[in-house]
């Protein structure tokens, strides 16, 4: 392997690993790859670092775990320089953080913005992948990370007549640069996850009039924002090891707060009403840590979400328009659970309308409206807040092709197939961050992410030392992780709901629980095991030695 930044001799550039993408996952990777002295080059199809807060500007968009955890925790120096403003910091404080950390770990060199990786194709001669981006260049690399984001293939809806509609559409997650002002406008918007419920409140303080069409009410508990004073942020810095710590190895979620040690029917009703109401008025997704059993058993997630209908009838003055925002289809939790600020009560603006595209979905949209059952609802601007093609969407926009020209969407056709949600056999040297399999979008992502970026830069320095060339998912082990992944999901409540983990928001998509469920601690102590039983699960093999099949 070449100690440089470039292996010479070989024609084409060529790198020791290319990675793809640098949202959080990719700095860091890059900034590991460094540090080990490998050769890397970071592709990035926008035009600065930061990923998820690169794209998503929209009004209101900001982190749902809170700042002083939703930071990288690899270099004390950062965690104990940056100022965090507020308890979920906006999108923009985000990015800033994200181009800070590019800047003082001088990442930028290494980046390649502006241009999209198209393909990556295996040669089995050589061992080395050819990487094909957007500008017409091939380069080599031995290894490839792709560190495409979950959450960065934003989807249009296929509505019928939305490109005849005359005013500007806007999809949250992928916002204009440019201030967008909707100053006396009347604006429809469609989509009430966590983006659209993040920016209801903001828009309808803006537009002359907003109507929200909503498919499917979703459950959202209080953020309860507001500035960090110094004493708090000291608490964070004061004890960052052990909070780290416990994010990392003991809470399920990435997230250090109290674990529940009782499920909810262990506690009479009165009991339970002060937890969930003590939990609601501190605010945050650590809502459903009120107890151990809501994402298991359906009686005891009941009292949980009927906590919280509770909670929207009382903030929402029509009855109609609260019956309608109360969530009757799943269970509390199985959706992401959003997390907001005033986004019920701003249903109570006289300027705010509700319109239930569940019984009557959107026949059409025209020049000029939004037209339900019969009616047209006028509007001058769209904001489509409708989520992503999620965890395999920007995975499958690459042509990759592994051993024997099979490409990764062929194989992944009914699903996505992975050992550890880090390598897909017949694909080898190339490891996903947070991919399918892994905790990924069910963590504070920040947490697996650096888990990931670390299991995966010690892999590479191991096999360095060992002389080893490539490094391949075996796939009886495969197989074995699937067939677990799918049998923790089933043993929750999960499955029932027609979420994007299951792939359910995206027409067609095959329905299979992605993410792994057993919790990050759980999760990096297996890992962790794999590695130190010389990467059990995986074929190593040294660059003259005849294909041992990994199969
Ligand atoms: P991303 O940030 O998505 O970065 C991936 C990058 O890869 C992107 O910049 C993309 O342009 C690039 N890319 C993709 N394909 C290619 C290609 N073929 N060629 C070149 N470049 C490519 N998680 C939390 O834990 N807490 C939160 O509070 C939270 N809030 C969120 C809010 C929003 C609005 C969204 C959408 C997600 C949120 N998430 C949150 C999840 C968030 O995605 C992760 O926390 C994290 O930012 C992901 O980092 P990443 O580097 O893995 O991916
Ligand atoms: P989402 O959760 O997938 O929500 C998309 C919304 O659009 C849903 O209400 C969906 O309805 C609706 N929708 C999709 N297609 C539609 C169609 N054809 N017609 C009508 N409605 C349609 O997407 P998101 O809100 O962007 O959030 C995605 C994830 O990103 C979140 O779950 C979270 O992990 C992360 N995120 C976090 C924050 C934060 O608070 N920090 C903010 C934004 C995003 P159905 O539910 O019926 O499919």
């Amino acid at each position: 392997m070449s100690q440089g930044h470039t292996s010479p001799g070989r024609g084409a550039e060529s790198y020791d690993v290319v990675v793809v993408g640098a949202g959080f996952a990719g700095m860091y990777m890059l900034h590991r790859l460094r540090g080990l002295g490998f050769s890397a080059r970071v592709y990035e199809q926008g035009s600065g670092v930061g990923g998820t807060w690169y794209w998503n500007r929209y009004p209101g968009a900001r982190c749902d775990v809170e700042s002083m955890q939703y930071s990288y925790s690899f270099s004390d120096e950062l965690q104990q320089e940056w100022d965090w403003s507020e308890r979920y910091a906006p999108q923009a404080e985000i990015l800033r953080y994200a181009n800070h950390v590019a800047d003082r770990f001088d990442l930028r060199r290494d980046i390649q913005f502006d241009t999209r990786i198209e393909s990556a194709v295996f040669d089995e001669v050589t061992g080395r992948w050819a990487v094909t981006t957007s500008r017409g260049d091939t380069v080599q690399a031995q290894f490839v990370v792709l560190a495409t984001g979950c959450l960065s293939n934003a989807r249009k809806p296929d509505i019928k007549g939305l490109e005849t509609f005359k005013g500007p559409v806007y999809h949250t997650g992928n916002w204009p640069h440019e201030p967008v002002d909707f100053t006396g406008l009347r604006v429809g918007l469609i989509g009430t996850g966590s983006s659209g419920i993040q920016s209801a409140p903001i828009i309808a303080e803006q537009a002359s009039h907003l109507t929200v069409f909503q498919r499917t009410a979703n459950f959202s508990v209080p953020a309860r924002n507001g500035a960090l004073s110094d004493e708090e942020r000291g608490a964070f810095r004061n004890n960052y090891p052990e909070i780290r710590r416990f994010a990392r190895e003991v809470a399920r979620n990435g997230i250090y707060t109290e674990q529940p040690d009782r499920g909810a029917l262990d506690d009479d009703e009165e009991t339970r009403r002060a937890k969930y109401a003590a939990r609601w008025e501190r605010g945050g997704l650590t809502f459903m840590y009120a107890y151990n059993n809501l994402g298991l058993d359906r009686t005891a997630n009941d009292t949980a979400a009927d906590f919280v209908r509770g909670k929207i009838a009382e903030i929402v003055n029509d009855p109609g328009k609260a019956k309608l925002l109360q969530p009757n289809s799943h269970p509390i939790g199985t959706k992401r659970i959003c997390v907001d600020t005033d986004y019920f009560a701003t249903f109570n603006r006289p300027n705010v309308a509700l319109v239930d595209i569940k019984t009557h979905p959107i026949e059409e949209i025209t020049a000029s409206a939004v037209r339900v059952a019969g009616t047209d609802h006028e509007v001058d601007a769209l904001v489509l807040a409708t989520g992503f093609d999620a965890m395999t969407g920007s995975v499958a926009r690459i042509d990759i092709r592994g051993r024997g020209g099979q490409t990764l969407n062929q194989k992944w056709a009914e699903g996505p197939k992975t050992y550890l949600g880090l390598m897909s056999a017949g694909f080898p040297n190339l490891f996903i961050i947070t991919g399918p399999g892994s905790p990924s979008v069910l963590s504070n992502m920040i947490v697996s992410i650096e888990q990931h970026v670390d299991w995966i830069a010690d892999a590479l320095g191991s096999l360095r030392r060992q002389g080893l060339a490539t490094m391949e998912a075996d796939r009886d082990a495969e197989e074995k992780w699937v067939a677990h992944v799918n049998e923790v999901a089933a043993g929750t409540l999960y499955p029932q709901a027609n979420s994007w983990y299951m792939g359910a928001n995206v027409p067609g998509k095959p329905r299979i629980f992605m993410p792994y469920i057993g919790g990050v601690g759980v999760y990096r102590r297996i890992c962790d095991e794999v590695a130190a039983k010389g990467y059990e699960g995986f074929v190593l093999q040294r660059a003259d030695q005849p294909r041992a099949a990994a199969s």
